[in-house]
């Protein structure tokens, strides 16, 4: 069985960047299953795994703006600390979700701390990187018809409800 829209499949993976530092693997645990051709994972990945096999492994690099997006100096303003009523203690490094002007929510990190004055960074922690993945295909199968409506896997692995 080849990957391709609507299988449900499990790969085992390492993340990491270009210093060589691991973000993010699933070594000792369970592999991650998705729901392939539903965005599940990023897209420069999920287009590299189409029509692979079972057992395949493969060293995937995706550039920014098929990840996490480019970083755009426009996510990043500053506040003024009354606008966050109700934390006890303001750290840089602290996260807080907040809605973007286009009424989405988005996650902003705080970066610096000045007096009154906030910065906060609405891009993702991983925006501007480069990201390289070392994947290998452990599993494939059929995704069930109420899998692909909900356009995520069930069971093992995936979604519980
Ligand atoms: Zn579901």
């Amino acid at each position: 069985m080849l990957i391709a829209a609507n299988k449900a499949v499990s790969i085992d993976y390492t993340l990491t960047n270009d210093a060589g530092e691991v973000i993010d693997s699933s070594a000792g645990g369970a592999p991650l299953v998705y729901l392939h051709g539903a965005g599940n994972i990023i897209q420069g990945l999920e287009k590299a795994l189409e029509g692979k096999t079972t057992g395949d492994e493969l060293n995937v690099t995706v550039e920014p703006e098929d990840a996490y997006g480019e970083y755009s100096a426009e996510l990043v303003s500053i506040l003024s600390r009354s606008m966050f009523e109700g934390v006890d203690e303001l750290e840089v490094g602290m996260q807080f979700h907040a809605s973007a002007p286009d009424g989405q929510m988005q996650i902003v990190t705080i970066r610096d701390l000045d007096g009154d004055d906030v910065t906060v960074d609405g891009n993702h922690p991983l925006a501007g990187q480069r990201l390289n993945f070392k994947v290998k295909v452990v599993d494939i199968r059929d995704a069930s018809q109420e899998e692909v409506a909900h356009g995520h896997v069930h069971g093992e692995g995936g979604h519980h409800h």
